[in-house]
C-alpha cells in the first residue's frame, strides 16, 4: 500500500502517480506557456500539481478529475473562478461543454498510463476545438506516436497520431519526479492538431482497419497482411508496393490504401484487434 502524500493514499487503479519535482512541473508550465486569455483544461489534476502553474496565468481552466476525493480536494483549494471542477471521467467526458465559440481549447495532463491511448483516440474526434495538448505519458508510448516511418517504433498509433496532429517529443521525466515513482520513464509529449481542411480525407473506420490490420502482423509484406482486404491491384492502385511491410509505409500511403478498401469487395471483414 503506498503512504499517503499531502494526506492522500495514491491509488493505482487511477494511475495515480503524482508529480513532486518543483523544476519538472516549472518546465511543463514553460512549455505550455498559459496565456490569460487561454481556455485549459486539466485531465486528471489530482492534487493540483501543475494546476497551479495554470491557474495562477489563466483565468479560464477546466479541471476533469474521476476521483471523487481528489476532486472535493481541489474545489477546497480553488474557488470556482480560478478553476471550474468536472467529478468526471476523461474517457466520457464530453469536451464540447467547456469549448467556446471560435476560441479553442489548451489541454494538459499528466495522464494515467492505462487510460492514455484510448483518450487519445477520443480526443481526436475534438480536434477542431483544441488549440494544442501537453501530454506527460510512459516514455515508450510517446516514442511510438512521434516515431517516424521506416522506424522499429512506428505503429497503428504513430500513423492514427500523426493523420490528426503534428506531434513533437518535447523532454523526458525520470521516475523520481513522482510519488510514487512508476516502474518506467515518462515524457512529455506536445500535439498540435492539424487543420480540419488540410486533413486528407478518409473513411476513418476503413482507415482505422486497414493501419490496424497492417500493423497485426507487421513483420509479414503487405500482400500478407492485408489478405482478404486489400488485393495487390488495389494495394498497386494505391501506388505503394505490395512487398513492403507496414512500417515502411507513410501516412499518406496509409490514406491511399484506405480508399482502396471496398467493403462489398472484401472477403475477410473481421474487425481488427486493438494493436
Ligand atoms: N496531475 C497530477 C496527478 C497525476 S496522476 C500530478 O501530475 O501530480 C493521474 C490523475 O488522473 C489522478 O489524479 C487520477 O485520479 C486521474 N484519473 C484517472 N483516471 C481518470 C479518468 N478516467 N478521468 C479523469 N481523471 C482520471
Amino acid at each position: 500500500m503506498p503512504k499517503p502524500y499531502q494526506g492522500h493514499t495514491p491509488r493505482k487503479r487511477f494511475g495515480q502517480n503524482f508529480l513532486i519535482d518543483e523544476q519538472i512541473i516549472s518546465q511543463i508550465a514553460t512549455a505550455v506557456n498559459p496565456q490569460k486569455t487561454d481556455t485549459v483544461v486539466e485531465i486528471g489534476p489530482g492534487l493540483g500539481a501543475i494546476t497551479e502553474e495554470l491557474v495562477a496565468h489563466c483565468d479560464n481552466v477546466s479541471l476533469v478529475e474521476l476521483d471523487r476525493d481528489l476532486a472535493a480536494k481541489l474545489q477546497a483549494r480553488f474557488t470556482p473562478e480560478q478553476a471550474q471542477v468536472y467529478t468526471e471521467d476523461a474517457l466520457k467526458f464530453d469536451f464540447t461543454r467547456i469549448s467556446k465559440a471560435d476560441h479553442q481549447m489548451r489541454i494538459v495532463g499528466n495522464l494515467p498510463y492505462n487510460i492514455s491511448t484510448p483518450l487519445l483516440l477520443r480526443l481526436f474526434n475534438f480536434n477542431r476545438h483544441i488549440k494544442d495538448m501537453f501530454f506527460m505519458l510512459q516514455k515508450e508510448l510517446v516514442d511510438r506516436i512521434t516515431a517516424p516511418h521506416n522506424c522499429k517504433q512506428f505503429g497503428r498509433l504513430s500513423v492514427i497520431s500523426q493523420y490528426h496532429c503534428d506531434t513533437e517529443y518535447l523532454f523526458t521525466v525520470p521516475p523520481e519526479a513522482f510519488n510514487p515513482p512508476p516502474k518506467v520513464q515518462s515524457a512529455i509529449i506536445k500535439l498540435t492538431p492539424k487543420p480540419l481542411s488540410s486533413l486528407p480525407p478518409i473513411e476513418p473506420e476503413h482507415f482505422s482497419l486497414v493501419v490496424s490490420k497492417a500493423f497485426n502482423q507487421r513483420r509479414k509484406t503487405l500482400r500478407n497482411s492485408l489478405k482478404g482486404i486489400l488485393d495487390d491491384q488495389q494495394i498497386a492502385n494505391a501506388n505503394v508496393d505490395p512487398k513492403l511491410r507496414a512500417e515502411n509505409l507513410s501516412v499518406d500511403d496509409f490514406v491511399r490504401l484506405s480508399k482502396q478498401y471496398d467493403p462489398a469487395q472484401a472477403s475477410n471483414t473481421d474487425p481488427a484487434s486493438k494493436d
